[in-house]
């Protein structure tokens, strides 16, 4: 049937016609609020590059998490700022970590029962260097190695799971980590602790701001070792297959917006919970389009989010989270 019997127009002409047809929902139980926690008390310190958004001490993530929790927000994703680094990042496992803290501390509020706890797993935050795993320094350079990582990330899972996280995300893509989490996890009694890969973490200019907010760029060198090169589609798929064959229950896709036709492959080809994550950078983006009123706020953040769900995530990780349950509300 073609025009003029049939008119596309006809089921767009009123908002409950609209809705009635709507093939994408958002709500704020699809998002995943990104905090940075420091140490300290009473800090809520804005990080320059990414306006609304603070390194928290424990205090202030409690009354975060109150919010978020009042919001119907999905759950947290925690990253650590601790008080002193090193080359093996020891800040990232020890018991009395910074997030470790933060999730002893969640778990005793009301808003844990409502939310799910996510601790981000990764050396960067916590090393001297500024890299995701262990650095070897050779005659004609450096090298982030691969096995002897592996421990440490393991351990750092281990730590965080047992100080409360409901979720383990690996974030450092090293190969093998996943495995190596997951039998440190069942060894220790922590089998129901499932594991969030960030199976598909491309090498992005994106990740900017969030190196500041969490004070984690690298000393020397970049991540291209390790992190993916943004060419590759059918290596992403691949990463997802071996993640999912090491026992990740669900997977994350890093940067989102530049990356939505991965997340859609990924979607045709995984029946897994996926999630993309709406990095810094695509945050800082849009901030500073508001800021000089170049383009609608509320519009353009639940635009961004629904372009998300629709290229086939479940969820989305985004600093816009609670800004847009409000909208959503
Ligand atoms: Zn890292």
């Amino acid at each position: 049937m073609a025009f003029p019997e049939n008119r596309m127009r006809r089921l767009r002409r009123t908002e409950a016609l609209r809705s009635l047809v709507r093939e994408t929902s958002l709500d704020p139980g699809d998002l995943i609020y990104p905090l940075f926690i420091c140490p300290g008390e009473g800090i809520r310190r804005e990080i320059s590059s990414m306006p609304g958004v603070f390194n928290l001490s424990v205090d202030q993530l409690l009354v975060e998490a109150e919010e978020s929790a009042a919001l119907g927000l999905g759950g947290l994703l925690l990253f650590g700022l601790p008080a002193s680094k090193d080359e093996h990042a020891t800040g990232a496992y020890d018991e009395h970590g910074i997030v470790q803290q933060a999730l002893r501390a969640l778990k005793q509020s009301a808003a844990s029962k409502k939310l799910v706890l996510i601790a981000d797993v990764c050396l960067c935050e916590y090393t001297s260097h500024g890299h995701c795993g262990i650095v070897v320094e050779y005659p004609d350079g450096f090298e982030v190695e691969n096995d002897p990582s592996l421990d440490l990330l393991a351990r750092t899972a281990l730590s965080l799971a047992k100080a409360g996280a409901d979720i383990v995300a690996p974030s450092d893509m090293m190969d093998g980590r996943v495995a190596a989490i997951r039998e440190a996890l069942d060894d220790e009694g922590c089998e129901n602790t499932p594991i969030l890969s960030y199976a598909s973490k491309f090498a992005s200019a994106f990740y900017g701001p969030f190196r500041e907010a969490a004070d984690s760029a690298p000393q020397f060198g970049d991540r291209r070792s390790y992190q993916m090169d943004g060419a590759n589609l059918r290596e992403a798929l691949r990463e997802i297959d071996l993640d999912l064959q090491e026992g990740a229950d669900m997977i994350l896709m890093k940067p989102a917006m530049p990356y939505l036709d991965v997340v859609r492959a990924a979607r045709d080809n995984f029946d897994v919970p996926i999630g993309a994550y709406q990095v810094s950078g695509e945050y800082s983006m849009l901030q500073a389009a508001f800021q000089r009123g170049w383009l609608d706020r509320d519009r353009a953040i639940l635009e961004s989010l629904l372009g998300i769900r629709r290229a086939g995530a479940d969820f989305a990780v985004t600093y816009f989270a609670k800004d847009a349950a409000k909208l959503l509300g």
